[in-house]
């Protein structure tokens, strides 16, 4: 059984049909990439298996259970987290206390085990580490997309939906970046990663799928999809 698995899967806004029928899967461990041009429906996508878009049409299977009339705080609890786009971390806290949130549904843990757990974020996130009283708004573009990363990763996740992680990041950062989800998937954390940076997206996932304006075109592994002429005229910058 896929850890998820979308079937047909329909959405709107209003009178905007932003999914045509999604049908993709992830296994288990795997880094999935799910790759588009702006508006295609990446986005709506992942917030329709974490729960802030209804689906009007299709199933989303969870561990073979469906999330289409769940709450999307009671996915959260069933094992999602969901990191959305432009990072949202929060700007008068420390860095501590943002990665402490990321705990919030999971009910009261101990001191110990909260603190034991930070502490893990900063062997994935180094560079956290040192800045653990920095408040929020003081961090660089890549330290507050790693402290996204790290509140997403608190509420213990089997699986972690990425939004455009490496937006407006400098390539060296992206590097940075990547070799963390690799690093997250190697602790058994399953990875749904949505990408523009295509190239970079491919260099650390097992599979992709491209979107395009609401359906999905193409399926395949990475060395398939930079071998198929519509995915690099289109997205790989040129063929
Ligand atoms: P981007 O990279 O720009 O976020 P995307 O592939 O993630 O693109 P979506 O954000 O999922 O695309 O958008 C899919 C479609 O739904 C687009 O046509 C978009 O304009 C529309 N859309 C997205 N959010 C809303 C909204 N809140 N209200 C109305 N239409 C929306």
């Amino acid at each position: 059984m896929p850890l998820l698995e979308l079937k047909n899967v329909h959405s709107a806004y209003g009178n905007v049909r932003a999914l045509k029928g999604i049908s993709l899967h992830v296994e288990a461990g795997e880094i999935v990439t799910l790759l588009g041009a702006n508006g295609a429906g990446k986005s709506t996508t992942l917030r329709s298996i974490s729960g802030l878009t209804p689906v009007s049409d299709g199933d989303i299977l969870f561990e073979g259970k469906s999330l289409k009339r769940v709450k999307a705080e009671h996915i959260v609890r069933q094992g999602i987290a969901h990191v959305p786009e432009g990072r949202r971390i929060f700007a008068g806290l420390t860095v501590k206390e943002n990665i402490m949130i990321g705990t919030s549904g999971r009910g009261h843990l101990p001191r110990r085990q909260m603190d034991a757990e930070v502490e893990e974020m900063f062997e994935i996130f180094p560079d956290l580490k040192r800045l653990t009283g920095a408040l929020g708004w003081s961090l660089s573009g890549g330290q507050q997309q790693m402290l996204a990363v790290a509140r997403g990763l608190m509420s213990r996740p089997k699986l972690l939906l990425l939004d455009e992680p490496s937006l407006g990041l400098a390539p060296i950062i992206v590097q940075q970046l990547f070799a963390t989800i690799r690093n997250i998937r190697s602790h058994g954390t399953t990875v749904l990663l949505v990408e523009q940076n295509a190239n970079m997206a491919l260099s650390v996932a097992d599979r992709g799928y491209v979107l395009a304006t609401g359906n999905l075109i193409v399926e395949g592994t990475p060395v398939q999809l930079q071998d198929n002429e519509e995915v690099k005229a289109a997205y790989l910058g040129g063929g």
